[in-house]
């Protein structure tokens, strides 16, 4: 059996920026990607979408899921599920999470990823890390629908947020994505109703892979990196060896 992951995104386009390159990166190792977004960011994140003539929602949302399924398609993504519950403000009912619990359960991921736990700017994103975990630890109780597969323990990864250095998000994880960037920038591209941060999120791959390189002496070999992501991990590791 493939090993799997799972992206937890509250508005369709953050996969993209945030995480493009461990998918990529991941799905080319064999792994099975399922991400999940919960909503098309329809209100939020298209205002170039708006700028058009006579728009309607449901057309920036119908642009919006086209989008991000070519995205998709870009980075070796196995599955995409569209939970469409709205943005700004993206609300989570208790069947949502009961939902979100089943796929949780369903792949069954090797590791997780979603949003920093605080963002200011975007309560959406940080609504969803909270949600995150604790549709995580439901998933994990053997009193939730008893019988079923629960959940083992998957790290959750928090991605680079926007504006990183006021979302009290500080890394502890440098993944070099050298190899897949260009997948990775065909599907930035993908993303037409957010042009404007197309470059931006190219710096940041680039100055991330700095990183990885200034740290990674020890533990990569000192490789060069051209391109890298950067994430913070929530639960401790275990190992064998350090
Ligand atoms: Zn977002």
């Amino acid at each position: 059996m493939a090993k799997t992951a799972l992206i937890i995104s509250a508005h369709s386009a953050d996969f993209v920026w945030r995480c493009g390159g461990a998918i990529a990166l991941h799905a080319n190792k064999g792994y099975d990607v399922t991400v999940v977004c919960l909503s098309y960011g329809g209100r939020g994140e298209s205002a170039k979408l708006w700028k058009n003539e006579g728009m309607t929602l449901e057309r920036v949302k119908t642009e919006r899921q086209r989008e991000a399924e070519n995205a998709a398609k870009a980075l070796g993504v196995a599955n995409i599920r569209f939970f469409d519950l709205g943005d700004y403000p993206l609300e989570m009912t208790r069947e949502a999470k009961d939902r979100l619990v089943d796929v949780m359960r369903e792949v069954q991921p090797a590791f997780m990823m979603t949003h920093s736990k605080y963002d200011p700017y975007n309560t959406d994103h940080m609504y969803v890390s909270e949600w995150t975990l604790e549709c995580r630890a439901i998933a994990q109780a053997w009193g939730h629908k008893p019988g079923e597969k629960i959940l083992g323990a998957p790290q959750v990864y928090l991605f680079e947020p926007h504006q990183t250095e006021q979302m009290e998000w500080k890394p502890d994880t440098f993944l070099d994505i050298s190899p897949v960037w260009d997948r990775k920038w065909a599907a930035i591209q993908c993303m037409e109703g957010q042009e404007h941060l197309w470059h931006y999120y190219k710096n940041v791959a680039e100055n991330r892979a700095n990183h990885f390189m200034r740290n990674s002496g020890g533990q990569s070999g000192g490789r060069k990196a051209t391109h890298a992501e950067g994430f913070q991990s929530i639960f401790p590791r275990t190992v064998d060896e350090l």
